[in-house]
């Protein structure tokens, strides 16, 4: 097999063989095909497409480039969830301890923050003590003793995507169906979960930008995970305001705290009680309606609160103990009397990035204090010089720039906008639902 005949079948837009798809990821994971190789295949698929069986074989191709996780020791189904990124995103903190209250074990490896969006490995680490480089051994072991475990993506798994997506990355072939979806599902393959729930995030602080692109992404994903033998289905959320009042490691971690006793803004409440409720359903616990009473119950009873502490305890935290605070915090007003239009999320997570709550660089430190509590959302009617919002960060030098971010961030209008849906539709192998 040449790597030149597939580049050019691809090329003229022909189906991809299995055998075809394995020899390019073993031979670019190897390391025998070159970077232009695999570069070209690369912007063949961006403009010819893949079909779903082409998909799914890339994507266990990638999975089964590096460590493939073996939960079998954890009795029951294993339920994992993943967000495609947003900001404010606290749910995997919330919801996952939900769904283990309810019986399913949850066997859950995140990422750290990219670009404006936040990460939950980041978030978890804000919690004095806790851990979440923790190996595969110790990692069941939780999962058993709790219910519920959370740790960092081990250096093996997907390798063949952390190499192409670093290529696509210099090649403009990041936005792309298949690849995305390749890329996302081939680490969720890889990280050993029976049932995967997809929570796609749509709007201005989202990868995918339009509900279409988002529907479209989640169908591939679902499909990838229906043609692997895996449960899969997603869920299409809003992104285009930021969730809940927090943004930021600490400040997340005290409102994901203060959701589970029951005191959660409505919106990150209502979509983590939806999430936990889909995570349920697909793991086997019934109807949807009853697997919805379920997750409210272990939500306001408490329960869901006892696993995630036991879980942080199981990863040498402490969730009694103080979470970093910053120690200069600064009111951002309102510039003008209206309704808040327009609140471009991208943007919000970039001014919390400038104050210290993110990377520039891979491996800048991060200041877990640092980040924004929103005190007015889209919506709002607000009168000039309200605050809108609150500013927090350790170092006082951060704070112009995140200023100039959210002045461009927040739009004040005379009008009210249209509301909008927190969860907007559900994919699964049926086809889509819209609420
Ligand atoms: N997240 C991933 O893991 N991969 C992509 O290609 C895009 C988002």
């Amino acid at each position: 097999m040449r790597m030149y005949d597939i580049i050019a079948k691809k090329k003229n837009g022909a189906a991809l063989s299995d055998g075809e798809i394995r020899f390019f990821i073993d031979g670019f994971t190897s390391g025998d095909i070159p970077d232009y190789q695999a570069a070209a295949l690369l912007m063949a698929i961006c403009l010819k497409g893949m079909d779903a069986e082409e998909t799914a074989a890339l994507t266990g191709a990638m999975a089964r480039s590096g460590d493939m996780a073996d939960l079998s020791a954890i009795p029951g189904v294993k339920a994992d969830k993943h967000s495609t990124g947003g900001v404010g995103d606290k749910t995997s903190i919330v919801a996952g301890p939900i769904a283990a209250a309810c019986g399913v074990a949850v066997a859950k490896m995140s990422g750290r923050g990219l670009g404006h969006t936040g990460g939950t490995v980041d978030k978890l680490e804000a919690i004095p003590g806790m851990r979440t480089a923790i190996d595969a051994g110790r990692f069941i072991s939780i999962v058993r003793e709790t219910g519920l475990a959370i740790i960092g993506q081990s250096g093996n798994i997907a390798p063949a995507d952390k190499k192409l997506y670093a290529l696509r990355d210099v090649t403009a072939t990041v936005d792309c169906v298949p690849l995305i979806a390749s890329s996302i599902m081939s680490k969720k393959l890889a990280s050993g979960a029976d049932a995967i729930l997809l929570d796609v995030k749509t709007g201005s602080g989202a990868f995918m930008k339009t509900t279409g692109d988002a529907v479209a992404l989640a169908q591939a994903m679902v499909s990838i995970g229906e043609l692997n033998g895996r449960r899969v289905m997603a869920l299409i959320t809003d992104m285009d305001v930021p969730l809940g009042s927090a943004i930021g490691n600490a400040l997340e971690v005290r409102e994901a705290f203060g959701t589970l006793k029951g005191r959660g803004p409505s919106d990150l409440t209502a979509i983590c009680l939806e999430l936990s409720a889909n995570m349920l359903f697909l793991a086997g616990k019934g109807h949807l309606d009853n697997c919805r009473a379920m997750a409210k119950d272990a939500l306001y009873s408490g329960r869901a609160f006892e696993r995630l502490t036991a879980m942080i305890s199981a990863q040498g935290g402490d969730a009694s103990a103080e979470l970093p605070s910053a120690p200069v915090k600064k009111p951002f007003k309102a510039a003008a009397d209206g309704f808040i239009t327009r609140m471009d999320t991208e943007l919000c997570g970039l001014a919390s990035v400038a104050l210290g709550a993110g990377r520039a660089r891979k491996d800048d430190p991060i200041d877990h204090a640092a980040g924004i509590m929103l005190e007015r959302k889209t919506g709002g009617r607000v009168a000039a010089g309200d605050t809108l919002a609150v500013l927090h960060t350790s170092d006082a030098g951060r704070l112009s720039e995140a200023e100039a971010i959210l002045s461009r961030a927040i739009v004040i209008g005379g009008e009210p906008p249209a509301p909008s849906k927190t969860v907007i539709a559900a994919v699964d192998a049926n086809g889509v639902e819209y609420f």
